[in-house]
């Protein structure tokens, strides 16, 4: 199983639609305003994560004179699966936002080493750079706490409430149990 791509998500479909009407600030260098909204991710963001309800985004924008800077956080939680002993827990995440918009008719000032994202109209959209914000901040390897100990190899027991009986028992006992699969 891969995790997929940002891409991925951003095609998806099923976000809501987070849009934040620019036309006060577009003309006026320094004018910026500031902006709450809640973003509706798809139900699995990836094999075992889970949105419990929608993000919340909190965002300034601030016209620089050449662009509209845009700067946040997301806040949302999850419901998580442990990589080492399948169970669900919450995590709460708290995700900087910061994007630049251009206007598309804009394009040809744009530097090489500098990456925009292009709104036309007055309207920036901002679910799409939302939803990849949240994709990237991920954990890799999600665990219910640092030193969770994981499943008995044997007989699949929790080891995060105790030892099992096989494990004991056996000649292994001290021997610490499998990690990751
Ligand atoms: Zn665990
Ligand atoms: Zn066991």
């Amino acid at each position: 199983m891969t995790t997929p791509g940002a891409a991925d998500i951003i095609g998806h479909g099923e976000l809501s639609l987070m849009q934040l009407d620019v036309a006060r600030i577009a003309q006026v260098k320094g004018a910026s305003l500031s902006a709450e909204g809640v973003v509706v991710l798809p139900d699995e963001l990836g094999p075992g994560f889970a949105p419990k309800g929608p993000a919340e985004v909190h965002v300034t924008v601030t016209n620089t004179g050449r662009f509209l800077h845009a700067e946040g956080q997301v806040d949302l939680r999850l419901r998580v699966e442990c990589v080492r002993c399948l169970e669900s827990y919450e995590l709460e995440l708290a995700i900087p936002f910061a994007e630049d918009y251009l206007s598309a008719g804009k394009t040809a000032r744009v530097g090489p080493d500098e990456e925009f994202l292009l709104y036309s109209g007055d309207l920036l959209e901002l679910d799409p750079a939302v939803a990849t914000s949240v994709i990237l901040a991920l954990p890799m390897k999600p665990l219910c706490r640092e030193d969770c100990p994981g499943l008995c190899p044997r007989c699949g027991h929790n080891l995060k409430w105790g030892l099992c009986t096989c494990l004991a028992h056996a000649d292994s006992a001290s021997s610490p149990p499998e990690k990751e699969v």
